[in-house]
């Protein structure tokens, strides 16, 4: 039966990663990963999180199923965290919001519930995006398209590309947009030019799905969701937002997130919801109990989210600081990678050639991505002034 598989491609990274594994060089250096590290290089466990384990881990809980669309609290105060404690769309009940497998699932139950209700629309992502955008859009049976967004020159924005790509697109194409801390180029929009997006959207009657892996690794919760914000008070009447704690909970293989649909009225929401749970019911069933617990616990006590916000806030703090310290030692090397420091969350596209990034992994033990990617909460005041002497190095 399996006779004529072929061998599928390996997933570039995670190849990346193998290969960080087995290097013997003590000094080695993975920069390739997608994940936040602390200063000590270990995968942070929050404090808040940890509290929220042990008093469920004392209460012995049984392990039934929960809801097919996720436990009421964590997809309640997923709302409140996404669209604002005192949004008008929730207020209104506009909002039909599930708990999902990790941020993913939720792109993945947002495409095919897409698919079904607009069969025919295509989809547009930024040039470049998080490779599985593509991979899940086109597994839901989407055409993908893509629009300008990075420009190699000025390592920032092509925003009169993205205007003119997005100007371009049929009416009724579905358009994602990263919310805030761009993977994989650390790009992001400024108030103004979302403006601008949000009102291209509307005229163009575009239907935006705004993926947001990231909130608070850059500003904050509140200022890392304004595209989600203008959205919702632009007047648009549909729109879909996949979330993701992965990273602001380090929470990655615990698979939370959510998916919400912003619907025309209540009623449209019952609706829109109802279908959501069948896409996911023929999915996977229904999301995992433990992770959406921790972050309902976390998040459903004032006390708790507060400490959580202060955590996240140094999770954040400590990139910015990564990002300064890398452009000054690189100045101090001569080299000129200020665009480091306006570049937002977890990652950078840092400008390095595939060859440079060859070289850097051959020579230095210093793993990225051949794209040029490099993960900036991989770095730490131990490895800084390795990779900031190896990268001048090789851009001598
Ligand atoms: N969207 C983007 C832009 C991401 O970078 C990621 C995670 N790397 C996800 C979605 C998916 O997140 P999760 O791990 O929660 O599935």
């Amino acid at each position: 039966l399996f006779r004529s598989v072929e061998m599928a491609p390996g997933d570039p990274i995670l190849g990346l990663t193998e290969a960080y594994v087995a290097d013997t060089r003590a000094e080695k250096v993975n920069l390739g990963v997608g994940i936040y590290y602390d200063e000590q290089g270990r995968i942070p466990l929050l404090d808040t999180v940890r509290e929220v384990e042990q008093s469920l881990a004392a209460k012995g809980l049984p392990r039934g199923y929960i809801p097919i669309d996720g436990l009421p609290a964590y997809t309640k105060a997923t709302q409140r965290l996404l669209f604002g404690a005192d949004s008008s769309l929730l207020e209104a009940g506009r909002v039909a919001t599930s708990q999902t497998i990790g941020g993913s699932g939720a792109l993945r139950v947002g495409a095919d519930l897409l698919k079904r209700v607009l069969p025919k629309a295509k989809i547009a992502i930024s040039n470049p995006s998080w490779e599985n955008h593509r991979v899940v859009f086109a597994s839901a049976g989407f055409e993908v398209e893509d629009y300008r967004y990075y420009d190699p020159a000025t390592h920032g924005l092509d925003f009169a590309g993205l205007l003119e790509d997005l100007g371009k697109l049929e009416s009724g194409t579905v358009v994602l947009l990263h919310a805030c801390c761009h993977n994989p180029t650390g790009v992001d929009l400024d108030t103004a030019q979302w403006k601008q997006v949000v009102e291209l959207v509307k005229e163009r009657q575009l239907l935006p799905f705004i993926d947001i892996a990231y909130q608070g690794f850059d500003q904050g919760t509140d200022a890392d969701a304004q595209a989600i914000r203008l959205f919702a008070d632009s007047g648009i009447e549909a729109f879909v937002v996949a979330s993701s704690y992965s990273k602001s909970f380090s929470l990655y293989g615990e698979r939370v997130g959510a998916l919400s649909v912003v619907g025309a009225s209540k009623e449209e929401a019952v609706r829109v919801q109802s279908m959501v749970k069948r896409v996911i019911r023929a999915n996977y069933s229904s999301p995992s109990t433990h992770g959406g617990s921790l972050v309902a616990g976390v998040l459903g006590s004032d006390e708790l989210r507060g400490r959580w916000e202060a955590e996240l806030g140094a999770m954040r703090t400590r990139i910015h600081a990564l990002r300064d310290g890398l452009v000054e030692r690189l100045a101090a090397h001569g080299r000129e990678f200020g665009f480091i420091r306006e570049q937002a969350g977890m990652f950078s596209y840092s400008g390095l050639s595939k060859a440079q990034v060859d070289r850097l992994r051959e020579e230095y033990a210093i793993y990225a991505i051949g794209t040029g990617r490099i993960c900036v909460a991989a770095l730490n005041q131990n490895n800084l002034d390795r990779v900031a002497a190896a990268v001048a190095a090789v851009t001598a």
